[in-house]
């Protein structure tokens, strides 16, 4: 095995260990130091050497950085183990791509990302002058969080991707005509870039 596939194949294992596709360099290596002191043995350059392969798999387009935060995103798989387990569980696995990812995002990433898109996007949707959103039953506000460019598309797994968008506008931005979809995606880009902007977190 090679130093780039043997470092895909423990970015790939270490995504799923952690049910995540987002990793730093420093927990990534402290992680994997014994399988790659083991397969090169006597390599006193073993971090640099990993940095360098991470460069190469983000040429290839199976990782990519995330702006200056020192963190990657792997974007070689299509689904992570959880991921795939959660879909088997609401088995949807026939769905077409585009829907089986609403899904995914809905039922799956909205845990890890809901919380901090609220935050700091808040509750009202930014689809064009809507802003709908309702109070629930125990007083907080519903708004859907939604990756602006899918991740299966290329799209950032961070903030300057994420949307809160009403149910709706929400499945307009998955299920519209492919002109609309991309409309859409221009518009929000811009919207959240300019929130982020103003609001630097
Ligand atoms: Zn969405
Ligand atoms: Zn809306």
């Amino acid at each position: 095995m090679t130093w780039k596939d043997l470092v895909y194949q423990q970015v790939v294992a270490y995504c799923n260990a952690n049910g995540s596709r987002t990793f730093s360099l420093g927990s990534f290596f402290d992680a994997n130091v014994d399988p790659f002191a083991k397969a090169y043995p006597g390599n006193r350059h073993l971090r640099q050497k990993v940095c360098e392969m991470l460069q190469k798999l983000r040429d290839e387009g199976l990782i990519s950085f995330l702006g200056n935060t020192g963190n990657y995103t792997l974007r070689g798989v299509e689904l992570l183990d959880a991921e795939k387990a959660e879909l088997d569980t609401l088995d949807i696995s026939h769905e077409p791509p585009r829907r089986k990812e609403y899904l995914v995002e809905t039922y799956v990433r909205n845990v890890r990302w809901a919380r901090r898109a609220r935050e700091v996007l808040g509750c009202y949707c930014m689809f064009d002058a809507c802003k709908n959103t309702f109070k629930r039953e125990d007083g907080s506000s519903y708004i859907e969080v939604h990756h602006i460019i899918p991740l299966f598309e290329g799209g950032e797994d961070s903030l300057v991707n994420l949307s809160v968008l009403c149910a709706h506008h929400h499945k307009m931005a998955h299920f519209a005509s492919n002109q609309i979809v991309h409309e859409v995606e221009a518009m929000l880009l811009d919207r959240t870039h300019a929130f982020l902007t103003a609001h630097p977190c």
